[in-house]
């Protein structure tokens, strides 16, 4: 079961270029993460210690997941995932045992990027700590700490999170040490659109009529996320209408019906 609640993936296949609109963070975590992987040696002659953590924070789907894969994939390391919705257990001892598991097998797989996606769930402000199972947490985040603590910098495992909730954060996470490297993703500009729809549609066959600067200008607000599976919907309508080719109205229905689903979910009761 221990197993189950890490995602190990020794090759992971995601890659720079399939991430799209936020090239001045790819730059930044190829800087802070991959370099120290590839190239230790530069570090240790110029005596500056690389960055130990990288916490990457924004809105949900904006590509965070994603940047931390093609990084472990670049490097040739393998891809440890554990949600930190996963840490936070019901037994005492056993988010701290996982977080203790996480870097043993770090330890065994190296190179490896270790990502603790939704840090927020163990490492927030607390309001309460007296209560027990906040007590709980508080010692799987002050295990994750002593880890961060405990680590060589120019070792050849770094370590990722993510949050949408950079405000809830306890800073001691983010004392230097620890997660010392802060990079906010945003939700993509129009022009970002573009690049996630080119990204999205390389695959598709899609008709002259489809104006990508004109969608972006509609899909403006959206994520990453929204943005590719708006183009898997708009292929679905062409199937229904019996087309191989996707068009312009495809996107439009794919569009009117993701607004549908917005309102649905903003009317009060409505499920
Ligand atoms: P969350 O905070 O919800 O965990 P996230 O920021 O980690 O989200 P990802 O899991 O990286 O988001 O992205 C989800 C999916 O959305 C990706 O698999 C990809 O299809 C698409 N996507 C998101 N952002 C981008 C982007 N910048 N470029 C291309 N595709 C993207």
């Amino acid at each position: 079961a221990r197993a189950q609640a890490m995602e190990v993936d020794a090759s992971p296949d995601v890659t720079y270029d399939d991430i799209g609109g936020i090239d001045d963070q790819v730059r930044e975590v190829r800087e802070a993460v991959e370099d120290p992987l590839s190239n230790p040696e530069m570090f240790a002659k110029v005596g500056v210690e690389p960055p130990s953590g990288v916490l990457l924070h924004g809105p949900p789907g904006t590509g965070k997941t994603m940047l931390a894969k093609a990084v472990a994939n670049e490097t040739d390391a393998t891809f440890i995932k554990m949600a930190g919705s996963e840490l936070v257990r019901k037994f005492i001892g056993e988010g701290a045992r996982l977080v203790r598991d996480l870097f043993e097998l770090a330890a065994d797989r190296e190179p490896a990027v270790i990502f603790i996606d939704e840090i927020d769930a163990v490492a927030s402000k607390r309001t309460d700590s007296k209560t027990s199972g906040d007590a709980e947490v508080q010692r799987t985040m002050m295990q994750l700490l002593s880890e961060m603590d405990g680590f060589d910098d120019r070792g050849e495992i770094r370590i990722m999170a993510a949050t949408n909730r950079f405000d809830m954060l306890d800073e001691a996470i983010l004392r230097p040490g620890r997660f010392d490297r802060l990079i906010e993703v945003p939700n993509p500009d129009p022009e970002g659109i573009v690049k996630i729809l080119e990204i999205h549609t390389r695959e598709m066959n899609i008709a002259d009529d489809v104006d990508f600067e004109e969608l972006a200008e509609e899909l403006d607000g959206q994520s990453g996320a929204d943005i590719a599976s708006l183009t898997t919907e708009a292929g679905m309508f062409a199937i229904r209408d019996d087309r191989t080719e996707v068009r312009r109205v495809d996107f439009d229905d794919a569009i009117e019906k993701m607004r549908d689903a917005e309102d649905s979910r903003s009317i009060p009761g409505h499920t």
